[in-house]
């Protein structure tokens, strides 16, 4: 393994690369929440795949289903034709998913990624409404392709794209006040006031729990107000869970405790269960008034990570077993933040489920803290604005163990920053 020297990266990889600067070495081999890399150290997987490997690297479950589909010749690319993997995929997300929540949704395969999901729920809420403009919000993030980037509110990322594409308006996520704002009796005045230069909408679309933007969760009021916004003015609501779905806030989509249904619901990361591209997006049935071929690519039938992803679904989604789990180990984690916040001045904490952050007055020392922690073996990640905040998103099925060993490299981080 030592062959590769990291200086092949920096010679030949494009200044565009983020993750690896952060973690300076050469990474080789992984398994359940551990990577190692090519120096034979060891590393706690807090970050998981920016939230796409839920069930752990290599889960050896999803890994024996791809290695038997892969040896009897299983087809790896069907452009979206009808297979067999896509079948029991279907059905699968249908009879564990979809029917015991009551859930009403036709399944797209927009591409192979988040953005690809984003795109198209962009694209169909204004074919469906034939307005053109979207509502996002403060600090949102929905991807890199310039639809999804027009509705991400990070600036330093939307530099790189010039002008955006599609009309987008940012409004208050929940809390952006201090929890001002308690209703959307504002934006109808808004709306309704010619006044405003305000275009009556497609859509909303927002994240339940803003990962990217720094774990900021909206309450479950605040949600229903909006969902309750939507519905009465004819808005069309999308819920972006491409991070914050299948299960990583403690029901399989993060929509679920407020009781809303969104009209269209995106789904990547976590969803083809092995740390393969997979994207769904998911259309009310009357909304599905796309034309054949509409929306198509080459890579929309991941026929691998069809396998993994009805797997995983069998494996952790036919009882509430991994769900409550999801609760008492974020239980855990947010004790073991409240603890720092009591010793340390200028920290707080918030969270819902497995996706919980630690957030620091000071911003800088949320990226030493990640980097002292890189040092004594454990990977995480900061998010937010001005990368405040410490983003932890480890496999939901860690053991609590590693989990606490995990925690307690990253107390020893902050002790180190503040001594
Ligand atoms: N939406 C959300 C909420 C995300 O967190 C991300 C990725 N961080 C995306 C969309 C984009 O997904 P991808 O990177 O797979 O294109």
């Amino acid at each position: 393994d030592a062959h590769v020297n990291e200086s092949v990266f920096t010679e030949l990889e494009s200044e565009v690369r983020s993750y690896c600067r952060n973690w300076p070495t050469v990474f080789t081999r992984a398994s359940g929440s551990w990577i190692s890399d090519t120096e034979g150290r060891s590393y706690l997987d807090f970050f998981a795949g920016a939230g796409a490997l839920n069930y752990g690297h290599n889960n050896p479950i999803l890994k024996k289903a791809l290695i038997d589909y892969i040896a009897d010749d299983g087809i790896t690319h069907g452009l979206d034709m009808s297979t067999v993997a896509k079948g029991d995929f279907l059905q699968t997300f249908q009879d564990v998913i979809l029917a015991p929540r009551g859930l009403d949704y036709k399944v797209q395969f927009p591409g192979p990624t988040g953005t690809n999901a984003v795109e198209s729920a962009l694209k169909l809420a204004r074919k469906v409404t034939g307005r053109e403009s979207i509502i996002n919000f403060t600090n949102a993030f929905h991807g890199m392709t310039l639809g999804s980037l027009s509705v991400t509110g990070n600036s330093m990322k939307r530099a790189g794209a010039g002008i955006p594409l599609v009309h987008a308006t940012p409004m208050p996520f929940d809390n952006y006040f201090g929890g001002v704002v308690e209703d959307f009796a504002w934006f109808e005045r808004v709306l309704d006031d010619s006044g405003s230069g305000l275009n009556r909408p497609a859509a909303v679309i927002v994240e339940t729990v803003q990962g990217e933007g720094g774990v900021n969760v909206a309450r479950t009021e605040w949600l229903r107000a909006l969902a309750d916004l939507c519905k009465r003015r004819d808005i069309l609501l999308i819920v972006d869970d491409v991070q914050m779905g299948c299960g990583r806030t403690g029901t399989f989509f993060s929509f679920e405790e407020a009781g809303i249904t969104p009209d269209i619901v995106t789904l990547s990361k976590s969803i083809g269960g092995y740390g393969l591209p997979l994207a769904l997006t998911l259309i009310r049935p009357e909304l599905d008034v796309w034309a054949p071929g509409e929306h198509n690519g080459t890579f929309r039938g991941n026929n691998p990570a069809f396998v993994t992803a009805a797997t995983a679904l069998q494996t952790y989604w036919t009882d509430d077993t991994l769900s409550r789990e999801v609760v008492s180990k974020g239980d855990r984690i947010a004790t073991a933040f409240t603890e720092l916040c009591e010793r340390y001045d200028g920290l707080s904490h918030r969270g819902r489920g497995m996706v919980q952050g630690l957030v620091f007055d000071e911003a800088s020392e949320a990226g030493k803290v990640c980097s002292i922690a890189f040092g004594a073996g454990l990977l995480a990640e900061t998010s937010g604005p001005t990368d405040e905040v410490v983003k932890l998103l480890p496999p939901l099925t860690i053991d609590t163990s590693d989990l606490d060993a995990g925690l307690a490299i990253l107390a020893g981080a902050v002790r180190e920053v503040r001594s």
